[in-house]
């Protein structure tokens, strides 16, 4: 059984993040979504929330499960007896990142493969930060991330509305 992790901060989750999900169920058997304690960012939503959101959306997805984690990738695929890291790649600004995150855990677990999927078109520009700054302002964010996750953030930010 081939078990991918698609790890991420999922600050929040947007339909990017679901558009890979979606996909990436539909080619593995199983997928993990590791919403990881990211030491690197400082995140608008604390670990229990970012999971309890993840979880919130992918409910009805089967395959999928829900996990978080504080440590190394390459020791979450071992613990989780998973093959694959999942990864989007929205435009040549991921690739450098993304290739060095790539080649960096091949050399801690040359038994680690990580697979990108392009987003889907519509997504190619969306992004966590770029929606928690557009909520912030007051922007309309419906069509980026599901329902619920928009009545979240604007009570986390305080109720600025889109009007
Ligand atoms: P990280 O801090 O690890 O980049 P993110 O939550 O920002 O965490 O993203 C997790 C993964 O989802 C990354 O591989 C990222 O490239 C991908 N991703 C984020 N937004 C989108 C999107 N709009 N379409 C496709 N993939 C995306």
């Amino acid at each position: 059984m081939t078990r991918a992790l698609y790890p991420g901060t999922f600050d929040p989750i947007t339909n990017g993040h679901l558009d890979i999900i979606r996909r990436g169920a539909q080619l593995f058997e199983a997928v993990d979504v590791v919403v990881a304690v990211n030491t690197r960012k400082t995140s608008l939503f604390s670990i229990e929330e970012r999971v309890d959101m993840v979880r919130a959306c992918t409910r009805d997805l089967p395959g999928v499960t829900v996990i978080s984690h504080a440590g190394l990738m390459v020791e979450c695929l071992r613990e989780r007896k998973a093959q694959v890291l999942l990864r989007g790649l929205r435009a040549v600004s991921d690739f450098e990142h993304e290739f060095q995150m790539a080649l960096m855990n091949k050399k801690l677990d040359p038994s680690c493969e990580t697979m990108y999927l392009m987003p889907s078109e519509q997504y190619t520009y969306l992004a966590s930060s770029l929606v928690r700054e557009l909520a912030a302002l007051g922007a309309d964010i419906s069509e980026f991330v599901p329902p619920e996750i928009e009545t979240i953030l604007r009570r986390k930010l305080g109720g600025k509305s889109s009007s």
